[in-house]
């Protein structure tokens, strides 16, 4: 069932729930396009938005790199079966030039051109003055600060409607995604940027069908805004990303499938929501307490170090720290990598504040 969310219409008639963007990874043919346009009508899933890739970013040379121009052409048959805007990536001023030459509705700057500012600044450049909706994927790296620098050289030349793709990361170890998706750098950009939309891409995170479902409904229960999921008629024969492209038809369970979550701004909280946030605020006045007792003994720890010459960081004491808690966190239902986390920031501020009373003892000898 979907419900109900605050999403910007962009003037493009874009209905008030998580948006849902699907279509080809690749524009391929006019049949292509034609059959996948038929088969969602026959599914009852007709997206939001229709995606194809016409110019498309490869990892190496040799594969399929996108048809090109002409493919704008064929959006006519999306906007004949479907009526519905469409959207593309662009990477270079040409393609910008393209695209809004073929009336492309929404463009998006994808994940190899996000890490490269030169790149998007340019992008931005040709943009300046026309009112298009522009969505940015995050970088190929985690950094939040260049995903964030690149919507910013885009609202600088005046693009206000805006939105963010998490399509997750690179990651050289861990094989289980694709590409791994990091929840909490959209959710930090939700928080840095108020009225930030982020939608996910589950297809380029999971890398294949069969993870897509979980992924998305992990998505939608951290609040992102919408899905962007490929979709193809045939897609084992699909010209590229072949594993992971969905028929319409299972697009159609998968959103069906999803529990789409209300986001909580939508509505008053209830009484026992008031009351549960209640007792955390009480429960965060005390831990605050306890830090700060914690850090004024730490401080104590800092005089007797340099009354008696001692370095501040002891690896062994450190280390039997955090083995003991880490152990005592897991005991207490903590996972083991948040008491890993945890400790290190609290460790890292008690070495900082002790070498500050090493310094001040510096300082005194100075100043006598
Ligand atoms: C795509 O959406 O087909 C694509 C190339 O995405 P990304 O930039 O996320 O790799
Ligand atoms: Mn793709």
């Amino acid at each position: 069932m979907e419900n109900h969310l605050q999403t910007q219409d962009w003037g493009l008639g874009l209905k008030d729930k998580h948006l849902i963007i699907a279509g080809p990874c690749s524009a391929e043919t006019p049949e292509q396009i034609e059959k996948i346009c038929l088969d969602m009508k026959e599914a009852n899933m007709v997206p939001d938005v229709f995606r194809a890739g016409i110019w498309k970013p490869r990892t190496r040379p040799g594969s399929f790199e996108g048809i090109g121009e002409v493919g704008l052409t064929w959006m006519e048959i999306v906007r004949h079966h479907l009526n519905i805007p469409i959207t593309t990536e662009v990477g270079n001023t040409a393609h910008v030039e393209s695209a809004l030459k073929h009336g492309v509705d929404i463009l998006w700057i994808g994940a190899r051109t996000t890490v490269n500012p030169f790149a998007v600044q340019e992008i931005a450049d040709a943009l300046k003055g026309v009112d298009i909706p522009v969505m940015v994927k995050n970088p190929m790296n985690p950094d939040l600060e260049l995903w964030r620098g690149a919507l910013e050289r885009l609202q600088a030349v005046g693009i206000n409607k805006l939105a963010a793709i998490h399509r997750g990361f690179s990651d050289a170890y861990d094989k289980r995604f694709r590409n791994k998706p990091n929840w909490s750098m959209p959710m930090h950009l939700k928080r840095i940027w108020k009225g930030m939309q982020v939608i996910n891409d589950p297809s380029h995170i999971v890398g294949n069908r069969e993870g897509l479902l979980e992924t998305a409904q992990r998505a939608i229960n951290f609040g992102l805004d919408g899905l962007m999921i490929e979709t193809h008629h045939d897609p084992d024969n699909a010209w590229s990303d072949a594993k992971q492209q969905v028929t319409p038809r299972r697009l159609r369970e998968i959103i069906d499938a999803i529990d789409f979550k209300k986001p909580l701004e939508a509505e008053q909280p209830s009484e026992k929501l008031q009351d549960l946030r209640r007792a955390v605020d009480h429960i965060d006045d005390q831990l605050l307490d306890l830090l700060a007792e914690r850090f004024a003994i730490i401080d104590q720890i800092g005089d007797h170090k340099r009354e008696h010459n001692l370095t501040v960081f002891q690896a062994e004491r450190w280390k039997a720290v955090m083995d003991s808690r880490t152990q005592k966190g897991i005991e207490k239902n903590l996972s083991e990598k948040f008491m890993k986390e945890l400790l290190y920031c609290i460790h890292e501020e008690s070495v900082k504040r002790q070498e500050k009373k090493l310094r001040e003892d510096v300082s005194v000898k100075k100043s006598v």
